[in-house]
């Protein structure tokens, strides 16, 4: 493991000045409309930030002087900060990134053969507080900004210096299941994603970007409206009694309300063909047992979907306890035997998670604002088959 001090691509953030780093298409098009410029101007400036990884309003030469100079006055292109950065000996990158005010949120590039998925955060610590997760623990401090959700894959693009580099894309997918709902955050979230798929922007292919839900069913439905991007839900549980204590939002929106929620949204898409991945973190003595796993198999029976099991990742102030290998194995039996196609999380990025910890607590320590962080692991969206 490596790692390297905190980097600063640009300065604190200007009074009253809009940042362009997180506007999307459609909206950086208003903007420049509304200064009485024509609409390929905010193309342009789509092209140098997302493109180009350019920040420097007065670097952006076809501009025009006298627009770069209104610019200037109005404007900036800021990416959150790299508070520090972690390498792991298996290329799992770790990033804890500073945002406006202070607070801190993790980053974690995963490469796996010819892909690497970047996670991402998109609040502040977490308001739902699932019984499992550290990020709950901490509780909920604010939303990111569009800006400080894409300046993450800015940020991540920009410190392999790889913007244009020519050498093909650092980052091939995104997860938004970093800390936080991103549902609750989800006009900022939408915009960032817009820029993912975005051919001035990212270009991802909607398949390649998710969006993980504890199941915040209406704006589950709102995104179906608005949004194809891929679709995971945090289930955990193959019954209600169950899911009111490890998810407690399913006390407002049960798992019926949130399966007919995802039918939906999966019965939008153009194409037919997309299923819902259902994230399941088995947790020893509580949500591993073979009838779980039956009772789960027919639960999603209408369901076009495909289950990833996570192994619970152990942290401090939760008793819980990660299932062997072989009650992992007994569970995954019965859904493939059922017919799923099942895959399980892997572990990566073990000795930089190992310093995950320690590392945050120094950040916490120093800044004295944000709580405990989420290891590695418990975002690592490197998926395998076992068996
Ligand atoms: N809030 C969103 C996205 C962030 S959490 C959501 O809940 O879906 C991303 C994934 O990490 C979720 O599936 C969550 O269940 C899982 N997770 C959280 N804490 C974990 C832990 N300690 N061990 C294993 N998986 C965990
Ligand atoms: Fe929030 Fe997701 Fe953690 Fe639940 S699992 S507390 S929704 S980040």
């Amino acid at each position: 493991m490596t790692a390297t001090p905190g980097i600063s691509f640009q300065a604190g953030p200007q009074q009253g000045k809009v940042n362009l780093m997180g506007l999307s298409r459609v909206q950086m098009e208003q903007y420049f409309l509304d200064m009485g410029e024509k609409k390929f101007r905010a193309h342009q400036v789509l092209k140098w930030i997302h493109h180009g990884g350019v920040t420097r309003i007065e670097d952006m030469s076809n501009l025009g002087r006298s627009l770069r100079d209104k610019l200037l006055g109005v404007a900036e292109v800021r990416p959150p900060e790299i508070a520090s950065q972690q390498d792991s000996s298996d290329g799992t990158r770790k990033w804890a990134v500073r945002v406006d005010g202070g607070g801190l949120v993790e980053t974690v590039l995963i490469p796996a053969g010819n892909r690497a998925t970047l996670c991402v955060s998109s609040q502040v610590g977490c308001s739902l507080d699932c019984s499992f997760c550290s990020t709950g623990k901490q509780g909920f401090a604010r939303d990111l900004s569009a800006a400080e959700i894409i300046g993450q894959l800015w940020l991540a693009i920009k410190s392999y210096d790889a913007f244009q580099s020519g050498n093909g894309r650092i980052v091939t997918n995104v997860v938004m299941m970093g800390m936080g709902e991103p549902l609750l955050n989800f006009d900022n979230v939408v915009a960032a994603m817009d820029l993912m798929l975005e051919d001035l922007a990212y270009g991802l292919s909607k398949r390649r970007v998710t969006l993980s839900t504890s199941g915040v069913v209406p704006a589950l439905n709102r995104l179906t409206e608005v949004s194809e991007v891929s679709l995971a839900v945090s289930l955990h549980a193959p019954n209600d009694e169950l899911r009111n204590q490890l998810v407690p939002i399913n006390r407002k929106y049960p798992i019926a309300m949130l399966l007919e929620s995802c039918r939906n949204y999966m019965a939008a898409q153009t194409d037919k063909n997309r299923v819902v991945t259902i994230e399941y973190t088995l947790i020893a003595g509580v949500n591993d047992h073979v009838e779980q796993a039956r009772e789960l198999a027919e639960l999603l029976r209408d369901l076009p979907c495909k289950i990833n099991l996570i192994p619970f990742n152990t942290f401090a102030q939760s008793d819980y306890r990660r299932p062997s290998g072989n009650a992992v194995s007994r569970f995954w039996q019965v859904l493939v035997d059922a017919g799923y196609i099942v895959t399980v999380r892997t572990t990566r990025g073990d000795d930089i998670d190992a310093a995950c910890g320690q590392l945050v607590g120094q950040v916490v320590d120093r800044t004295g604002r944000s709580g405990r962080y989420r290891a590695a692991n418990d975002i690592d969206a490197q998926i395998i088959t076992v068996g």
